[in-house]
């Protein structure tokens, strides 16, 4: 099944997101400039990639290395694109990456860190980096762990470490809650992201972390409400993805 959004869908998709954005900025007394929207394109064709890019959208995150690439390849016309990473990365990819993306929302070890670093070249800007943390401690998850005390206080020197590495920016935090069937249910990871963040802003001499990347179609208001800054949506606003191949 090959599943094509028109242009149109995607569009007038993009127009309702940013008015759910706008009702959850209003609801939280937030600027809706705070907030910016990740397009996820994993499992989708390039066309949908184009189509979307014609109804104004320029960040684009995948989660597969290896398709990625073939997509950024195929794409390398549009060069205005700020392509993101957002699933886990194998160490014999993290040079790939290095060399490739703009951003990496799922930094989840110092290794695949000093490994960035060390591979990202020269002539690009820093690569913006997010890390990614484990709220639930689920073990089907990557992510540092950041489910009790113990482990935020371990966070601190990752991330005063990560801060020394200057080919990468380290913008701030990133999770993917557990899923509910009751949304309202996620709503307590969100804000355990924001408490994380200030915690670690408080303890840390260097800049300070200021995005959290959290939400996705199904729960991106309420991600808002908790202080999101990056909301990462798939299928809300691009259509189903394709599992088929
Ligand atoms: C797939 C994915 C998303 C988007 O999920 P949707 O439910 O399609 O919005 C966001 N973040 C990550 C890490 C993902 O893998």
């Amino acid at each position: 099944m090959q599943n094509i959004s028109n242009l149109s869908d995607i569009c007038e998709r993009l127009g309702e997101l940013k008015t759910g954005i706008e009702q959850a900025c209003q609801r939280s007394r937030r600027a809706s400039s705070e907030i910016s929207i990740l397009a996820i394109s994993k499992r989708q064709p390039i066309e949908v990639i184009k189509t979307a890019y014609a109804c104004g959208i320029r960040n684009f995150g995948e989660n597969y290395v290896q398709e990625a690439m073939q997509k950024i390849e195929q794409l390398s016309d549009y060069d205005d694109i700020y392509w993101a990473m957002v699933g886990h990365i194998q160490s014999n990819k993290a040079q790939a990456v290095a060399q490739t993306f703009s951003s990496v929302h799922s930094l989840d070890s110092l290794k695949l860190a000093q490994s960035l670093n060390k591979n990202r070249p020269e002539q690009l800007p820093p690569l913006d980096v997010f890390i990614e943390v484990n709220l639930a401690g689920e073990e089907s998850k990557t992510g540092f762990p950041a489910q009790h005390r113990e482990d935020w206080e371990k966070l601190i020197p990752i991330v005063e470490k990560i801060q020394t590495l200057e080919k990468l920016n380290l913008k701030g935090l990133m999770a993917m809650p557990p899923l509910f069937d009751e949304t309202e249910q996620v709503r307590p990871y969100f804000t355990r992201l924001r408490e994380l963040r200030d915690f670690l802003n408080s303890q840390i001499s260097g800049k300070k972390l200021l995005e959290l990347s959290a939400g996705t179609s199904s729960d991106f208001e309420i991600a808002i409400e908790e202080g999101a800054t990056v909301i990462r949506i798939g299928e809300r606003l691009l259509g189903p993805r394709n599992y088929s191949r």
